[in-house]
């Protein structure tokens, strides 16, 4: 006490943006975000289509640098350098909306490669390795098969398994049930719960309530580049602040609520 020493109890940080603006020509897409994400936290994104969640997360993942202000992710600083970004993207697992899978590798492939070409693991490891992640996510009775063999639903699986056999410490996921049939959003939402419980630091874009609701720590609310409103889920979805994110709110819960999904939670009915 007293001595100077006293350490920071908190998790590390894995994910500091101070100011980040991101413009595309004259388009602001991200307008002086500033965010601090910590190890073991799971954040959910939220807001309307444009808002700027997506290319918060590229930024994030350095697919996107930003224009101005400054961007840290697991202790590198996000900037045009090949170097630092291929430093950091093998740490960072990232799930799509549209599962980006390679439609000329069969499944087992799609998750083996970037062990091989990133990680430099071996044949044998990547194998034993995507083999382990296919069983978790329930896909390697279809090892053989091709994307184009599966449903939306199993494809998401395969590109989660592919997001999680690197052991990233970060994983982004971006509306990764927007394309998945309805009756298969669950498994999703409930693998997404689970690698959550795990402790992985976590961003989502997502508009599943059940998961902002029951694993996430914090919820952010994004509109026009910016961060309009931040807190618990629970804070946010009844009791925002902001009169576009209470009508946003209000809205998602209908839809929530209609979708048949809320089902055996304490929901109240539709407003
Ligand atoms: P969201 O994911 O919230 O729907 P995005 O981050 O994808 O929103 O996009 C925010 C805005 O930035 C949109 O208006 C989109 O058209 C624009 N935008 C995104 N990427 C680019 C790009 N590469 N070039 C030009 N405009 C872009
Ligand atoms: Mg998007």
């Amino acid at each position: 006490m007293g001595d100077g020493l006293e350490v920071d109890p908190r998790p590390p940080v894995v994910v500091e943006c101070r100011d980040v603006t991101k413009w595309f020509g004259t388009f602001c897409a991200l307008d002086q975000v500033s965010l601090t994400i910590r190890a073991g936290e799971v954040l959910a994104l939220i807001g309307p289509s444009g808002a700027g969640k997506s290319t918060l997360l590229r930024c994030i993942n350095g697919l996107e640098v930003p224009t101005e202000g400054q961007l840290e992710v697991l202790g590198h600083e996000v900037v045009n350098d090949r170097y630092v970004l291929d430093q950091l993207r093998p740490r960072i697992g990232m799930v799509f909306q549209q599962f980006n899978l390679f439609p000329q590798l069969t499944v087992e492939n799609n998750v083996v490669l970037a062990q091989r070409v990133v990680h430099r693991r071996s044949p044998e490891e990547a194998k034993a390795r995507a083999a382990e992640a296919l069983e978790r996510v329930d896909m390697l009775r279809h090892l053989r098969k091709h994307p184009d063999q599966l449903s939306g639903g199993e494809q998401q699986r395969v590109a989660i398994a592919r997001a999680l056999v690197v052991d990233p410490e970060l994983v982004l996921f971006d509306e990764p049930t927007a394309s998945v049939d309805p009756e298969l959003t669950k498994g999703i939402v409930d693998l997404m719960t689970d690698i959550a419980r795990d402790g992985v630091t976590i961003v989502a874009v997502t508009h599943e309530l059940g998961f902002a609701r029951e694993v996430a720590d914090r919820m952010l609310y994004l509109d026009e580049g910016r961060i309009v409103e931040s807190g618990h889920p629970d804070d946010l979805l009844w009791e925002a602040r902001d009169p576009r994110t209470r009508q946003f709110m209000q809205a998602i819960r209908r839809d929530w609520v209609r979708s048949g999904r809320a089902e055996g939670s304490p929901w109240a009915p539709p407003d």
